[in-house]
């Protein structure tokens, strides 16, 4: 029994960030436990605020009539099952708050995010209720009737019998009416939760299981020995799409489920197909639950009531799936893992990779990453031994790699030709539709401002210091968002004199209108952040396009992720260096991940495909070995870049972020820090202060003061100054006023 409990207070503000004690009253003897979500009476009104118990303990050396008591435990009183591992995530945490610098608050609210209380929904199936038969009979009907939606679903499920109904209204695109009118004709039945029958041997999903490569055949056992042997292993997988890697995501998750352990499997939000998602549903039928961003909150504390209680053994989700309460956690797997999204953007500002090692670490259980392009953290661990390296280098479904080439826009100027398209790339289109195949048209923007490039040579204006590329301001300067360098824009190119310099910049709306202009007969779908801003849009447009009711598609990065178009054979990178001049350190790695990405969208079908890189700068590395698909000359190269110039992950960098709504205070006190650290260690590489690469967010002006070391904890130390100099001000009576935050190797440009 324990008498006082040690409560965290959810409530952004930085002095409060630390435990208070309340006493347990006798009711919550049995439910409260560490990880509880309560309701506590705070401050001198006793406002009712959330709060997350930390420790229990029996003493509290305070006197007895100062303590005040814990009003409510919700999740509890929702009827909300206990929390098999409160300790745990608590330590995590602990973990979190001091390797990214958030408050305790927010690091448990991200970790413990499960504890919303919601209503329990119900989980539906759709069953197919006809003989193989019956089936192909009404499909010809179907298919006569032209009725597609039903000839679809008809289709899918007599490939597999039994499917999630959120699955098949969700990513199948399926509408409630139709489901109802194909129940009510008795082909097929929704099953309610409580009618699910023992789990469903797919006879199916044995005879598919495939043989596995010798190749494939190895990472799973390898991995399955190091859980065995209780070895807290991370293994990279690299391997092309399309060489197996979720076929041995499966097989690894198989045997740890077998073992009686859980799994979590991770895919960026964008990756989450139809497809993907069925092939672990087959596999795990409704032990697997699907997490995504479409749940409601109400519905995501469902799922993991559902893990807490140990009715699924499989999660799949993007990276907040990671926080999922699995007591026996013996693996995490994280799909493409060199994606950007895997870092949290907001406080605490994690990294999903390492927040799932130290996880596995604390849990005794396996991590296993795979990517076609591996981020250079993680290879760089995996050539050094701390990580174990394992390739698939061969696509199992044939289909060969497709014939790349480089089209060099500064000959294009020279010809004349100023159309977004070079004659080349024209040419392949035309070809394509004249053939009735399909092309991708790829515009990997970012949204940075706009860097200044030069047409004629393709030579663009770095800092001097920093080597990346300077942005233009509105105010006419070209800025250097790490050290804060400026210089007035240029007229001409301080290479060759050319007067074709400027900022660059295209759209994927204007690409569409062109297309309509030149080829009135082309079908052309367009997929960006403005056409998929409604829900469900995004795969709607894909289906749309995988059907065939399109011959171009025009997009952005959104489109290289995720679904195959086996009727693609041709692939166009409008302007490689859009991504190449972003403005950070990691431009070169995007752009090489995204060029060899778009390009292995090309020719996933019988008919070899081509790609057509479209640049100022055909000899930029980034380009040239994505063209060749040769990621470890690429690793190579940029390696040696990192190290030069101290990026990670050849040292670590901090980035201190400091916003307020008076730009004197922000570059005031962004100064101020610089100072702190130079003081510390007049060696320190510190850098800046300088303007954010958005440099005034909702009236919040933003200034950056970055730091790097070869040691992670000397930035950590760092920010321990940081704050606890912060901290002094506001005692003293002179709080600079200026919100700080902090960013760990960062991902994206603040
Ligand atoms: P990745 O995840 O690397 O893109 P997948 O696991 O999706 O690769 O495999 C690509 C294709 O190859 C899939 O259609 C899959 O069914 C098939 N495949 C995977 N492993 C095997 C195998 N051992 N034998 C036959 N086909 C396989
Ligand atoms: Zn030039
Ligand atoms: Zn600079």
């Amino acid at each position: 029994m324990s008498r006082f409990a040690e409560v965290i207070i959810d409530i952004a503000y930085n002095k409060l960030d630390r435990p208070f004690t309340y006493k347990v009253p006798d009711r919550m003897q049995k439910t409260l436990q560490t990880g509880s979500l309560v309701l506590v009476p705070f401050g001198k009104g006793n406002v009712m605020r959330k709060g997350y118990v930390i420790a229990l303990k029996d003493e509290c050396g305070l006197p007895p009539d100062k303590v005040k008591e814990i009003a409510e435990l919700p999740v509890g009183d929702s009827g909300y099952s206990e929390d098999p591992d409160g300790a745990a995530a608590i330590a995590l945490a602990a973990w979190m708050k001091r390797q990214y610098g958030s408050t305790m608050a927010a690091a448990l609210k991200t970790v413990l995010t499960s504890r919303k209380p919601g209503k329990p929904v119900k989980t539906r199936e759709i069953e197919l209720r006809l003989s193989r038969e019956e089936a192909e009979e009404q499909l010809a009907v179907y298919v006569k009737k032209h009725q597609v939606a039903r000839e679809r679903l008809l289709r899918e499920l007599m490939d597999v019998p039994r499917q999630p109904y959120s699955l098949v209204t969700g990513k199948l695109h399926i509408a409630a009416p139709v489901i109802r009118a194909m129940a009510q004709a008795g082909v097929i039945e929704v099953l309610e939760e409580s009618s699910f029958r023992n789990p469903v041997s797919f006879d199916s999903a044995e005879a598919d299981a495939k043989e596995l490569s010798s190749a494939q055949k190895a990472i799973v056992d390898g991995v399955l020995a190091d859980h065995d042997a209780g070895r807290s292993t991370v293994s990279l997988i690299h391997g092309i799409t399309g060489s197996g890697k979720t076929e041995v995501y499966i097989s690894i998750i198989r045997g740890i489920c077998e073992r009686g352990r859980k799994a979590i499997m991770l895919i960026p939000e964008i990756a989450l197909t139809y497809q993907t998602l069925l092939r672990f549903y087959r596999y795990f039928g409704e032990r697997v639950s699907v997490m995504n961003s479409s749940l409601s909150e109400s519905e995501k504390a469902d799922q993991w009531e559902r893990a807490r209680r140990g009715e699924i053994d499989v999660i799949i989700g993007p990276r907040s799936a990671l926080f999922t309460p699995f007591k026996e956690l013996g693996v995490i797997v994280i799909d493409e893992e060199h994606e950007g999204s895997y870092k949290n953007e907001s406080m605490p500002k994690y990294h999903t990779r390492e927040t799932a090692v130290e996880l596995a670490r604390m849990k005794n259980a396996c991590v296993v990453l795979g990517s076609a392009t591996p981020s250079l953290e993680s290879y760089d661990r995996a050539i050094r031994g701390e990580y174990r390296l394992y390739r698939l280098s061969e696509r199992l479904t044939g289909g060969t790699l497709p014939e790349v080439s480089i089209a060099d826009l500064r000959q294009e100027l020279r010809n004349g030709n100023r159309s977004i398209m070079s004659e080349q790339l024209q040419g392949l289109l035309e070809d394509r539709l004249n053939k009735g195949e399909q092309s991708i048209l790829f515009l990997n923007r970012r949204g940075m401002a706009g860097f200044v490039s030069c047409r004629s040579c393709g030579s663009v204006i770095k800092c001097p210091h920093c080597e990346v590329s300077l942005s233009l301001h509105r105010n006419g300067k070209l800025v250097c968002h790490y050290c804060g360098y400026e210089q007035p824009d240029v007229k001409e190119c301080p290479e060759c004199g050319s007067p074709y310099i400027s900022a660059m910049r295209a759209g994927t709306e204007q690409i569409e209108e062109h297309l309509k202009i030149r080829y009135p007969g082309a079908r052309v779908l367009r997929l960006d952040a403005d056409t998929t801003s409604k829900k469900g849009s995004y795969d709607k447009i894909l289906s749309s396009f995988a059907n065939r009711e399109a011959d171009i598609l025009v997009g952005t990065q959104m489109i290289v992720k995720g679904h195959d178009f086996p009727g693609v054979t041709l692939v166009g990178i409008l302007l490689a260096d859009l991504s190449l001049y972003a403005g950070d350190y990691r431009a070169a790695e995007r752009t090489f991940q995204l060029l060899t990405q778009a390009a292995g969208r090309a020719g996933r079908g019988e008919v070899p495909g081509s790609v057509v890189i479209q640049t100022y700068q055909p000899e930029n590395y980034a380009v040239q070995y994505a063209s060749r698909q040769d990621y470890e000359g690429f690793f190579e190269e940029e390696m040696r870049y990192r190290s030069l110039l101290m990026y990670p992950p050849a040292a670590h960098m901090l980035c201190v972020q400091i916003q307020s709504r008076d730009e004197d205070k922000a570059e005031g006190f962004a100064g101020r820090i610089r100072e702190l650290f130079m003081r510390d260690d007049p060696e320190a590489f510190v850098i800046g202060p300088a303007k954010g690469s958005l440099s005034r967010i909702r009236d919040q002006y933003r200034y950056v003061v970055y730091v790097k070391n070869e040691k992670y904890d000397k930035l950590v130390r760092c920010k321990d100054r940081a704050e606890a100099f912060q901290a002094y001000l506001i005692k003293i009576g002179r709080d600079p006023q200026v919100l700080m935050q902090f960013d760990f190797d960062p991902v994206s440009p603040f």
